[in-house]
């Protein structure tokens, strides 16, 4: 096959750009396109003979994609519209403006590409923008298919469950049996899903499939560590599920001094301990890692137990007994550090040869990482997709 030339929007550190080299599909990117600077700069320093253009998506003309004659969309628009932290703002936000754009263009391009692949965050799968994908490709003919992709899918110790739309223009089809309901994980060959059909669940609201970001505020109690005993026993038992590595697998080689600059600082320990998901080097575990990591604690990544030696029921016992000096004391012990951004950029797939700019600071770092997407999944999803 001739290479397949592919557009990579919204392409941040280029998450997209490592899962289609790792794919094998015989492809180049024939244009990346985002507007943050810090993320541009961490594109070009890894990819510098790939077209970068730094400007706004609806800044471009339909005259303009044409010209790009490209094969295949790569694309993951931003999500804040969608998550449930944020406001929801759906179409309405102003963020979700260039993807209403895009959808616009898509039907009215010389040649349909025919392969698109995008990424979003939970949530997107009720927004109004995922109807208008979806009847924007129902009316090119495109066949398609919605997945829940989380690492832990290929044994990766860190959730990151994300929505993806992969389609194909026609005539293509899919190796595998597709449905128009959202498929949980990789779908299984067509041979194999006869006799053991896979589980499709429903783009619904209130779907209880997804346990591992999902809490009821009113239910089980709480344990010493403001953790619910029902969170609990779902966090040993991620950490004894065999099919899953070890977090040690993908911690960087440093000597102590070089990871002391992650140690957590004394306020956040003593203002935010019994919140922290706090994993040791031998778990099977991590919460996914957002854009916030480094900065604020709660439920923006994992934090690690770097001494083994302590135990953690011990660091945490009757906190309220303590007096401020006395519960640092015991924490302390724990060496409580954030992952570094190379060890995020392990546990979501990056390879080796990912470098960063010396002039890019931590907390940049996390930003864009947190932004990005596990390159492991997206590549298979890309092997699905072209064969
Ligand atoms: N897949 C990317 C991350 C995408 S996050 C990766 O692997 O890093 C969404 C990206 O969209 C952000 O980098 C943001 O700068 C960019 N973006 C948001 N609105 C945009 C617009 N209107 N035009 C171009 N880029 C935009």
């Amino acid at each position: 096959m001739e290479n397949l030339r592919v557009l990579e929007l919204y392409s941040g550190i280029g998450g997209m750009h490592y899962a289609l080299t790792e794919s094998g599909v015989a492809a180049k990117v024939v244009a990346a396109v985002d507007v943050n600077t810090t993320a541009n700069e961490i594109y070009k320093h890894n990819f510098p003979n790939t077209p970068l253009l730094p400007k706004t998506i609806e800044g471009m003309t339909l005259d303009d994609f044409n010209k790009l004659a490209f094969d295949m969309i790569l694309m993951s628009p931003p999500c804040q519209p969608f998550t449930r932290i944020g406001l929801q703002g759906d179409i309405s936000d102003p963020r979700t403006k260039s993807f209403l754009y895009i959808l616009d263009l898509l039907p009215r391009l010389i040649k349909l590409p025919r392969f698109i692949l995008l990424e979003n965050v939970k949530g997107f799968e009720t927004s109004s923008a995922r109807d208008s994908l979806v009847k924007t490709l129902k009316e090119c003919g495109y066949n398609y298919q919605e997945l829940m992709v989380s690492p832990t899918c290929l044994g990766m110790p860190n959730s990151r469950l994300r929505y993806f739309m992969i389609a194909k223009a026609p005539p293509g089809s899919f190796s595998f049996h597709t449905t128009s309901e959202i498929q949980e994980g990789f779908p299984q060959p067509a041979d194999k899903v006869l006799l053991e059909p896979s589980s499709p669940i429903s783009p619904s609201p209130t779907s209880t499939a997804y346990q591992e970001e999902e809490h009821k505020e009113d239910e089980g109690g709480i344990l010493y560590k403001l953790e619910r005993a029902q969170d609990a026993e779902r966090k040993s038992s991620q950490n004894r599920d065999q099919s899953l590595r070890q977090i040690s697998v993908y911690l960087e080689d440093q000597g102590e001094g070089e990871m002391e600059q992650y140690l957590l600082p004394t306020k956040t320990l003593l203002r935010y301990a019994l919140l922290m998901d706090i994993v040791r080097p031998t778990c099977r575990r991590s919460v996914c890692f957002t854009k916030g990591y480094g900065h604020y604690v709660e439920g923006t990544g994992s934090v690690l137990q770097s001494c083994m030696e302590t135990d953690m029921e011990a660091a945490f016992k009757s906190p309220e007994r303590l007096s401020d000096e006395e519960k640092l004391n015991q924490l302390s012990r724990l060496k409580l550090r954030y992952f570094s951004p190379r060890e995020i950029a392990n546990l979501m797939g990056f390879p080796k040869h990912f470098t960063v700019p010396k002039n890019i600071s931590t907390k940049q770092q996390y930003r864009v990482l947190g932004n990005s997407l596990n390159v492991h999944v997206v590549a298979r999803l890309i092997e699905l997709l072209v064969s």
